[in-house]
C-alpha cells in the first residue's frame, strides 16, 4: 500500500538553461572539461586504482600547498568541512585561540573554534583593511594563544590579507598552530605551506582550484600532525577526525565511502594547475585581475577595497547610487548569461578571478555584460573605454591568458 503518490517534478532539461551561465561569481567557478569527465566517472573506493589516484592526489597537493612534509588529506565536504577538520583536530578545549577576522568566512573560523571548545579572542580587523603585522602581534602577546586563525582572501569584503607570511612567522614563535583559509585564493597566488610555517591550509574544490563543490583538500603541517597525534580530549566529530580520515588517505584502508567521483575530478584539476605550474598560473590571475579591475575602472565604475588591501581573486565593485545591484545581476543572467555574486548586506557586486575565470575571452563577455546592465539600470558609463582598458591590460605577451 502506497497512500503518497510521487510528487510531479520537471526534469532537469526543463530546469535547467539550453547553455549553462558563466559562472563568474564567487564560486563555484566553471571547470575544465576533464574535470566534469572525471566527475562523471565511479569506481571502487578501495583497491588498486583508487591507491594510485590518491597517492598522486597527495604528491600534487604537496606541489599546491608548496609543503614536501604536509599530510594532504581529502573530505567529503564543502570549503566549510576542511575548516571544521582543521579546527576541531587542532584546538583542545579550553586552549586559547586568536582569531583573525576580516569579515564573514574568517569570523566561521572564530564560531567553529568556539563550538569545540576553544577560548576564542576575536581580532576586529576595520573593514576594507587588512591585517596588519603590529596589530597581531600585539595581540599575540597579551595572551597565551596555542592556535591563531586568519585567512589569506577574505571573499566576503574581497579584502587581501597581504602579511599572511609575517604573521604566520609570528604566531609561528610564539608556539601557535597556524591555520589558514585559503579556499579562495589557493593555486592563484603564493602560498608557500613550509616556508612561512603555516600548519593548516584549507581549501575547497568550487573555487581557485576549479573543480566541483563538496570535496575538499586540507594539509597538516608535522608539528600539527604531531599535536593531533598527541591530543588527550575526545574527538567529537567521527567523520572529520584526522586520525579516521588517515586510514584511508595514508593506509589503504576504509573510513567512509570516499566520494570517488568528486576525488577524481579534483585529481583532474590538480593535474591542470601542475601542467600549467604555479608561478605561470599565479601570473595568469594576476594579469587577468588587473586588466578586469582596470576596465571596470576605465568604465566609470568604483572598486570596494583601496588597492593596498585588495584582494585580486574576487573583486569588489561598487554599484552607482540609486541603482540596484540585484537589479544589475538579474540583467547580467537573464540577458548575457554571465552569473555574479551580490553580496551580504552591501550595495555591491562580486567577480571572481579564480581558476578557469581568469581567461581572456570570459573577462570580455562579463565586463560588457556588466557595464551594459549597469546603463540598462539607468547609470551612465563608458563601456568603450572599459573594454579598450581591458584589452590593453591583458595584452602582454610574456603571458597566455587564452
Ligand atoms: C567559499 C569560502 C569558504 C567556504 O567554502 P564552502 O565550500 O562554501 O564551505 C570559506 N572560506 C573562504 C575564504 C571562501 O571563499
Amino acid at each position: 500500500m502506497h497512500s503518497l503518490p510521487p510528487p510531479s517534478v520537471e526534469s532537469l532539461d526543463d530546469i535547467l538553461p539550453q547553455e549553462p551561465l558563466l559562472m563568474m561569481g564567487a564560486g563555484p567557478v566553471p571547470i575544465p572539461h576533464k574535470v566534469s569527465y572525471a566527475n562523471s566517472i565511479v569506481i571502487n573506493h578501495l583497491g588498486e586504482t583508487m591507491n594510485k589516484v590518491i597517492e598522486q592526489v597527495k604528491a600534487m597537493g604537496r606541489y599546491v600547498f608548496q609543503s614536501a612534509s604536509a599530510q594532504v588529506l581529502g573530505v567529503a565536504g564543502p570549503g566549510s568541512a576542511a575548516m571544521e577538520m582543521a579546527i576541531a583536530n587542532l584546538t583542545a578545549p579550553g586552549e586559547r585561540v586568536l582569531s583573525v577576522c576580516n569579515g564573514y568566512f574568517s569570523r566561521r573560523m572564530a564560531e567553529m573554534a568556539t563550538r569545540v571548545g576553544g577560548q576564542v579572542t576575536v581580532l576586529e580587523v576595520p573593514n576594507f583593511e587588512y591585517a596588519g603585522v603590529e596589530r597581531v602581534e600585539a595581540a599575540l602577546k597579551a595572551g597565551d594563544y596555542k592556535v591563531l586563525t586568519i585567512v589569506q582572501g577574505e571573499t566576503s569584503n574581497t579584502v587581501f590579507n597581504r602579511d599572511l607570511q609575517a604573521i604566520a612567522q609570528l604566531a609561528h614563535e610564539r608556539g601557535c598552530v597556524v591555520i589558514v583559509d585559503a579556499v579562495c585564493t589557493l593555486s592563484t597566488m603564493p602560498l608557500e605551506m613550509e616556508a612561512w610555517n603555516v600548519d593548516a591550509v584549507i581549501t575547497g574544490g568550487q573555487k581557485g582550484l576549479s573543480s566541483i563543490p563538496g570535496v575538499s583538500l586540507l594539509a597538516l603541517s608535522e608539528k600539527a600532525w604531531r599535536k593531533i597525534e598527541n591530543r588527550k580530549h575526545p574527538m567529537a566529530h567521527w567523520c572529520l577526525d584526522a586520525l579516521l580520515a588517515d586510514n584511508f588517505w595514508n593506509k589503504k584502508s576504509y573510513h567512509y565511502t570516499a566520494p570517488v567521483s568528486g576525488v577524481l575530478a579534483i585529481h583532474e584539476a590538480l593535474r591542470l594547475v601542475c601542467d600549467e605550474t604555479l608561478p605561470r598560473r599565479f601570473e595568469r590571475h594576476l594579469v587577468c585581475s588587473k586588466a578586469l579591475q582596470r576596465g571596470i575602472e576605465a568604465m566609470g565604475l568604483k572598486l570596494l577595497v583601496p588597492e593596498a588591501a585588495r584582494l585580486n581573486s574576487v573583486i569588489g565593485i561598487s554599484i552607482p547610487q540609486g541603482v540596484s545591484a540585484d537589479a544589475v545581476r538579474e540583467h547580467m543572467s537573464r540577458v548575457h548569461r554571465v552569473e555574479i555574486s551580490g553580496s551580504f548586506g552591501l550595495e555591491i557586486v562580486r567577480i571572481g578571478q579564480m581558476g578557469e575565470q581568469s581567461r581572456a575571452h570570459n573577462l570580455f563577455r562579463t565586463l560588457h555584460a556588466l557595464g551594459s546592465s549597469v546603463q540598462h539600470a539607468g547609470a551612465a558609463l563608458d563601456l568603450p573605454a572599459g573594454i579598450a582598458e581591458l584589452e590593453k591590460g591583458l595584452a602582454q605577451e610574456s603571458v597566455t591568458v587564452a
